[in-house]
C-alpha cells in the first residue's frame, strides 16, 4: 500500500513537470531548474548558457499537413532533443512550438556550436505522417549565457529571446547568439533602444 502511494506521488510529481504531449520538461520546471542553477552558480566560475528554439513557419506546416502532422513534428523533434542532451542539461516545451535547452556547463560559443549541431538535425530530419512526407523542417535558436552577458535570469531570457528575434529576421533555420546580436546592432539603434 505505501509503495502504491509512492510510486502514484511519484508519477502524479512527473506529470505536474513534463509536457503531455511531448514528454519534455515543462515551463514550471524550467523556472524551477533555471532559478536553482543560478543560485547555484553564485560559488561557481562555470558559465551556464540557455538556448531558446521556435520551429519555423509552423503555422504554415499546420495548414498544408494538418494539425496532427504538426503535433508529431513536435514529439519527432523533442525525441531527438531527448536523445541529444546529457543527464544535467535540460531540454523543455516552453509552450506551443517553443522549446528550450538549459546548458549548464556551457559558455557561449559551446552553446552556440551545440544550438548549431540541433540545427543541421532539424533541416536533415526527413519525416514522414501518414504516407506522406513532410517536407523540409527548419528551427530558429537564440543563444544567451550567464553571469556574461545576462546576470540575472530575467535578462537571460531576454537575451536569448532577442537573439531568436534576429534569427528569423536574418531568414531562419539558423542560430544567433547574443554576441552576434549585440554587435549586429548599430550603436544608433542600441541608443533607440535604450530610451
Ligand atoms: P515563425 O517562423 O515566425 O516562428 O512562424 P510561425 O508560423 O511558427 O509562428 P507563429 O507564432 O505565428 O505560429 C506558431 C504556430 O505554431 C501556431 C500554431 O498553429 C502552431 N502550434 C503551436 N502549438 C502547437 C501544437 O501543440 N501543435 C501543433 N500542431 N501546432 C502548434
Ligand atoms: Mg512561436
Ligand atoms: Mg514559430
Amino acid at each position: 500500500m505505501a509503495l502504491a502511494n509512492l510510486s502514484l506521488q511519484e508519477k502524479l510529481r512527473s506529470q505536474a513537470l513534463s509536457d503531455p504531449l511531448t514528454g519534455l520538461y515543462n515551463r514550471r520546471f524550467f523556472e524551477q531548474k533555471l532559478t536553482e542553477h543560478v543560485n547555484n552558480s553564485a560559488t561557481s566560475t562555470e558559465s551556464l548558457s540557455l538556448l531558446m528554439l521556435d520551429l519555423d513557419h509552423f503555422k504554415r506546416f499546420n495548414d498544408n499537413f494538418g494539425h496532427d502532422a504538426g503535433d508529431y513534428v513536435l514529439k519527432e523533434i523533442s525525441a531527438m532533443l531527448k536523445r541529444t542532451v546529457s543527464d544535467d542539461e535540460i531540454a523543455c516545451r516552453l509552450g506551443g512550438e517553443e522549446l528550450a535547452v538549459i546548458l549548464p556547463h556551457s559558455d557561449m560559443d559551446e552553446a552556440t556550436e551545440y544550438a548549431d549541431n540541433i540545427v543541421t538535425q532539424i533541416r536533415t530530419m526527413h519525416l514522414e505522417h501518414k504516407g506522406l512526407s513532410l517536407g523540409q523542417l527548419s528551427v530558429s535558436i537564440g543563444v544567451s549565457t550567464y553571469p556574461e552577458p545576462s546576470s540575472d535570469i530575467e535578462s537571460l531570457v531576454k537575451m536569448a529571446d532577442k537573439a531568436l528575434y534576429m534569427a528569423k529576421e536574418q531568414g531562419r533555420d539558423r542560430v544567433v547568439n547574443y554576441r552576434q546580436y549585440s554587435e549586429a546592432k548599430s550603436p544608433e539603434l542600441e541608443l533607440v533602444e535604450s530610451q
